[in-house]
């Protein structure tokens, strides 16, 4: 994610942000421009931006922003969709009469938009159903409650174009629950969207393509029965060498979640790169054999660039991050730890991506 900063007043902002916490003017993500805007309401009931090098562009907020308060985008006025880039590509919702509901599809919606975010950064194909027939769809469901045995459990995946995500993930502690019974390093609501993307931009850009060959050459056969795959792996677990070969655990169980995991990784990877360039960070050690990154101006503008270096600065940025957080008490930021093969993989994702 780039760093944002008010148009009004210079204060750095960040995405999630409705106000400038110093000179209060409202902000609104600007997805047409992938930028923060600070945004006056003219006569005419529009927003307009306060930076007069963007004077031309006139706005409405996003009316899941103006009615429910869980959006801070806004879209072009002469864009009929009340509902911004992000918000209409849900289309179920939480139940809002449910007590908690509320605060769900708030934090569902954020990390859905941090998502979206990194996807148009990177230049991938961003579509409703209604605008392409590979469109993308999210649904937001929940268990029954009290529990009904005749309905099936609501399960977080990806069919055809639809990403379904359990309501109960954005209940941190249910979601906690579920990484420790799972024996997962790494459980968050953002990590569930990159993975179930993955699984869409498998059908949308390597299904039936020129890569097929080569995903299977790395990933494996996807045609391996996928049921059954899943159902060995959480019966058994994963082979003992899972680590010298996969990213996590959980890739092991069948090359499309091998591929997913790797996706969901280089969107971490990309995301987070980019926010430190943003930053402007750089590491010089004292000693030459310790972990060296330098800020570069085209993994701030959202662009990785050339992968060998994108790793590199990788492992900079995550011995960083980890030491970071061992010093507050915190568990490592990022708990994983990537080996050859796992790091091939990631570089054919950013070869597709990059295509
Ligand atoms: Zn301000
Ligand atoms: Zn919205
Ligand atoms: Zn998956």
């Amino acid at each position: 994610m780039k760093i944002f900063h008010c148009d009004h007043c210079g204060q750095l902002v960040f995405f999630e942000n409705v106000h400038c916490l110093n000179c209060n003017h409202t902000l609104a993500y600007l997805p047409d421009r992938r930028d923060v805007g600070t945004l006056k309401l003219a006569d005419d009931g529009l927003w307009r931006c306060e930076d007069p090098q963007r004077l031309a562009g006139t706005y409405r907020l996003c009316q899941n922003y103006v009615a429910a308060n869980i959006c801070n985008w806004a879209v072009p006025a002469d864009d009929p969709n009340p509902l911004c880039r992000s918000c209409r590509l849900t289309r179920i919702i939480p139940n809002l009469s449910v007590p908690g509901h509320h605060d769900a599809w708030y934090k569902l919606e954020l990390a859905k938009r941090r998502l979206l975010c990194t996807l148009l950064t990177l230049g991938l194909p961003l579509h409703t159903k209604a605008e392409h027939p590979q469109g993308l769809a999210f649904e937001f469901l929940a268990d029954p409650d009290p529990p009904d045995p005749t309905q099936p459990p609501v399960h977080t995946g990806h069919a055809q174009g639809v990403i379904t995500v359990n309501v109960a993930e954005a209940d941190d502690a249910e979601r906690e629950r579920r990484r420790l019974a799972l024996h997962e390093p790494y459980r968050t609501l953002l990590g569930h969207f990159r993975h179930e993307s993955a699984h869409y931009y498998w059908d949308r850009l390597i299904a039936g393509s020129r890569w097929l060959e080569d995903f299977r050459s790395q990933f494996g056969d996807e045609r391996e029965d996928y049921g059954a795959a899943l159902q060995r792996h959480y019966d058994r677990g994963p082979p003992g060498d899972w680590p010298a070969r996969f990213v996590s655990a959980y890739a092991s169980s069948h090359a499309w979640e091998d591929w997913a995991e790797s996706w969901a990784h280089y969107l971490h990877m990309a995301d987070t790169l980019e926010t430190a360039a943003g930053c402007g960070l750089s590491l010089q050690p004292r000693r030459p054999n310790e972990p060296r990154l330098t800020a570069r101006p085209e993994l701030a503008a959202g662009r990785p660039g050339d992968f060998d270096k994108m790793i590199a600065d990788w492992f900079a940025l995550t011995y960083l991050l980890n030491n970071l957080n061992r010093g507050l008490g915190l568990p490592d930021g990022y708990p994983f730890v990537l080996s050859s093969p796992a790091i091939e993989k990631l570089r054919f994702v950013h070869r597709v991506v990059r295509q």
